[in-house]
């Protein structure tokens, strides 16, 4: 098991040191076999994604097999999940994060629209073509996005 140290933060890139908190939390995530999880970066205070398992080098996946299914940051108020299709159902849509189900594509978009027009910044991390979106690539989404999604009252 590797130990725990410093972390290299996913959104500014620079190095800080793991807090006795933080390395018990991920001692613990890890015991679950959670993948994902979230720190908070001292230096620049966004969310860093990590995965604790890979953090103590306990990932049994290679980064390759890792099959990213995220699509869209979710669309609901407050929410900092991503829709992901179902693995199991095509043409089923869903947050894990908060819960919420799409069963096509399109809802997906009306959504999307309806959160831009309630909070124009959310425009950053969507794309529109035609009557469509595209999501901006989920290492370019904006410094600050994730902790004003969380400043939306819900
Ligand atoms: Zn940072
Ligand atoms: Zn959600």
């Amino acid at each position: 098991m590797k130990e725990l140290d410093k972390r290299i933060c996913s959104v500014c890139g620079k190095e800080y040191q793991l807090t006795e908190k933080q390395k018990k939390e991920i001692m613990e995530e890890a015991k679950y076999k959670t993948e994902n999880f979230i720190l908070t970066c001292p230096l620049c205070h966004s969310l860093d994604f990590v995965n604790p398992l890979e953090m103590l080098g306990l990932s049994t996946k290679k980064k390759s097999e890792i099959v990213d299914n995220r699509l869209f940051c979710c669309p609901v108020e407050g929410c900092i999940g991503f829709v992901e299709e179902d693995e199991d159902i095509k043409g089923l849509y869903g947050c894990s994060e908060c819960g919420t189900e799409w069963k096509s594509i399109n809802a997906i978009y009306r959504d999307i629209e309806k959160i831009i027009s309630k909070y124009p910044y959310r425009e950053e991390v969507y794309k529109k073509s035609g009557n469509a979106f595209k999501s901006v690539p989920f290492d370019k989404i904006p410094k600050g996005y994730y902790s004003k999604v969380q400043k939306e009252d819900v």
